[in-house]
C-alpha cells in the first residue's frame, strides 16, 4: 500500500514537471509569434497606434477570433433594438423635413483637424489616421459634422433655398480608452440644419432630440444648455480664462496644466476633483457674450420655456470640439441611482462652413450616440422592433417537391403575402413543427404525390382542416382563406 502511494506521488510529480515544461514552451512560442505578428501587422496596417494589434493578431499563423479592442459585433439578438432605432430616426427625420445624407467613413485627415481643432482630445489622441496608397493622409471619421459640412459645400447646397436639413447615421471611430459604454467604433445619428441663425431653430433641434427619445421609450431626459459666444467674442473671454487658470496653476494636477495655453475651456470637461474645484471659481463664457449672442441665448431660453422642455443652464458646458459657437447643449438621462448617462449633444457651428471656404452660413446640429441609446432602451425595457410575422408556411417533401415549391414560394411572396419556408430542413415533421412555432395561419404542403399531380395541400392551422387544390389556384385560395381567418380572429 505504502509503495503504491510513493509511485503515485512520483507520477504526479512527473506530470507536474511535464505540464510546467509545456506551459513554458507555449509561453516562449507565444512570445515569438507575438513579435512576428506585430511586425507583420504593423507593416500592413499603419494606424496611429499599434498596441492592440499584438493582442489580437494572428498567433502561429492562426487568426485570433476576436474583434479588435474597443470594437464589437452587433449580434442578431440585438438587431431588434437597432431596427427600432432606424425606424424611429427615419420617421422623425422625414416628419421634420430632413433629407438623408451618407458620407464616407474615410476622409482627408486635414478635414477633421480643421473642423475639430488641433488642441482637442479627438485630434490629439483619438483620431485613427493612416496613409492611403496614394500617400494621402486620411482618417476614419471621429464624428459626422465635418463630413456633412464638406458635402454641403462640395455639392453646391449653398445655392438651395434655406434652411437645408440633413440627417446622417453611421459608425464613427475614436481611439478612446474602451470602457463601459465607451467603444472605439460606435454609431451616431446626426441632425443638422444649415442656413438659419434664429434661436427658434436651436429650440426646434432640441425638441427633435426630445421627441426621438420619447418615441424610443426613454424617460427622465435632461438637457443642459449654455452659450459660448462667437469665435470673435470668445477671444476676450479666453484671455481672462487663461489668466485665471495661470493664477491657480499650482492647484491643477500636472497633466492638465498644458491645457491652460492650448485649450483652457476644455479644463471644464475634466472629471477630476482638483480641476473641478478650480473651475468652480473660473469666469464663465455666458458673462462675456457679445450683445447678439446674449440676445440669441435669451430667445432660446424663452422658446424652450414655451415648448416646456426641461433644461438647466450649465455655465461650464463647453463640448470637446472647437467648431461650436453660441448654443451648446447635452442630453443625458438619470438612472435609478441618480447616475447620469450622456446620450448626445450638439450646438451651433455658425462659422464652420466659412472656415471650410463656403459662404458664411449659420448652422446647428446634434448627434446621438446610438450604442448608448440602446443601452438605455434595454435598461428601461423599451419596445423593440417587431418584424411582421409570416402568415403562411410552405413545406415540401422530396426533391421534385422542393423544386416545385420554389416557384410557388415566389408566387405567394410576389402577391404580397409574407411566407416562410425551411428548404434546408429535412423531415416533414420537423418542418411542420417549425411552422407551428412561427404561428402561421396556413401551411402549404407539397409531398411526393402532390409534386407529381401539380397540387398542394392547404392546412388551416386554426381549424385543423385541410384541402387539396391545384397549384395554379394556390395563390388565390391562400388569399381568400387568409381574409376569412382575419375576419374570424377579429370577431373573436
Ligand atoms: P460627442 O460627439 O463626443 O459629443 O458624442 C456624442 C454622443 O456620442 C455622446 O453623447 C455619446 O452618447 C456618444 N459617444 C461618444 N463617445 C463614445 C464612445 N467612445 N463610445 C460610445 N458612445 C460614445
Amino acid at each position: 500500500m505504502a509503495r503504491r502511494k510513493k509511485t503515485t506521488k512520483k507520477v504526479t510529480k512527473k506530470k507536474k514537471v511535464v505540464k510546467k515544461t509545456i506551459k513554458k514552451r507555449a509561453k516562449r512560442k507565444k512570445g515569438v509569434s507575438k513579435k512576428i505578428t506585430k511586425k507583420v501587422l504593423e507593416k500592413n496596417i499603419n494606424f496611429s497606434k499599434g498596441d492592440d494589434v499584438v493582442q489580437y493578431g494572428a498567433i502561429n499563423g492562426q487568426i485570433a477570433l476576436q474583434t479588435v479592442r474597443g470594437m464589437r459585433d452587433i449580434l442578431p439578438g440585438d438587431q431588434a433594438y437597432w431596427q427600432q432605432i432606424r425606424k424611429i430616426f427615419e420617421k422623425r427625420s422625414v416628419e421634420y423635413g430632413f433629407s438623408r445624407i451618407d458620407t464616407p467613413v474615410i476622409e482627408l485627415e486635414s478635414l477633421f483637424i480643421k473642423a475639430i481643432g488641433e488642441n482637442t482630445d479627438i485630434i490629439n489622441s483619438e483620431l485613427y489616421t493612416f496613409s492611403a496608397k496614394s500617400g494621402d493622409k486620411v482618417a476614419l471619421r471621429p464624428e459626422l459634422t465635418a463630413s456633412a459640412v464638406r458635402a454641403y459645400i462640395q455639392h453646391g447646397m449653398t445655392i438651395l433655398p434655406k434652411p437645408i436639413k440633413l440627417f446622417s447615421m453611421g459608425p464613427v471611430y475614436r481611439y478612446d480608452k474602451p470602457g463601459e459604454g465607451r467603444y472605439r467604433e460606435f454609431h451616431q445619428a446626426e441632425f443638422n440644419i444649415f442656413g438659419e441663425d434664429d434661436a427658434i431653430l436651436d429650440a426646434q433641434i432640441m425638441q427633435i432630440a426630445h421627441r426621438v427619445l420619447k418615441s424610443l421609450g426613454i424617460k427622465n431626459i435632461q438637457f443642459r444648455v449654455n452659450s459660448i459666444g462667437t469665435i470673435e467674442s470668445r477671444k476676450e473671454y479666453l484671455k481672462l480664462l487663461k489668466a485665471y487658470f495661470r493664477s491657480k496653476k499650482s492647484k491643477l494636477p500636472l497633466k492638465y496644466r498644458d491645457m491652460i495655453d492650448t485649450n483652457p475651456m476644455r479644463i471644464f470637461d475634466v472629471k477630476d476633483d482638483k480641476c473641478m474645484q478650480v473651475c468652480a471659481g473660473a469666469p464663465q463664457a455666458i458673462d462675456y457674450l457679445d450683445k447678439e449672442s446674449r440676445e440669441h441665448f435669451k430667445n432660446l431660453l424663452e422658446y424652450l420655456d414655451e415648448l416646456e422642455l426641461i433644461y438647466t443652464i450649465d455655465p461650464h458646458l463647453v463640448r470637446g470640439l472647437d467648431y461650436y459657437t453660441r448654443t451648446v447643449f447635452e442630453i443625458s438621462v438619470a438612472d435609478e441611482h441618480g447616475a447620469k448617462h450622456s446620450l448626445g449633444g450638439g450646438g451651433r457651428f455658425d462659422e464652420l462652413v466659412e472656415l471650410f471656404g463656403g459662404e458664411p452660413t449659420p448652422a446647428i446640429g446634434f448627434a446621438f450616440g446610438i450604442d448608448r441609446l440602446i443601452t438605455e432602451m434595454k435598461r428601461v425595457k423599451a419596445k423593440k422592433y417587431k418584424e411582421s410575422q409570416p402568415r403562411v408556411f410552405l413545406a415540401q417533401l422530396g426533391s421534385l417537391a422542393k423544386k416545385k415549391s420554389l416557384q410557388l414560394f415566389a408566387d405567394i411572396e410576389q402577391s404580397g403575402i409574407l411566407v416562410a419556408e425551411s428548404f434546408g430542413r429535412g423531415t416533414l415533421k420537423a418542418q411542420l413543427r417549425y411552422a407551428s412555432k412561427l404561428g402561421v395561419d396556413l401551411t402549404l404542403i407539397i409531398g411526393q404525390q402532390e409534386a407529381l399531380d401539380d397540387t398542394v395541400i392547404v392546412k388551416n392551422m386554426i381549424t385543423g382542416t385541410q384541402e387539396t387544390i391545384t397549384k395554379k389556384k394556390a395563390v388565390a385560395f391562400v388569399k381568400k382563406n387568409l381574409k376569412e381567418i382575419s375576419k374570424l380572429v377579429k370577431r373573436k
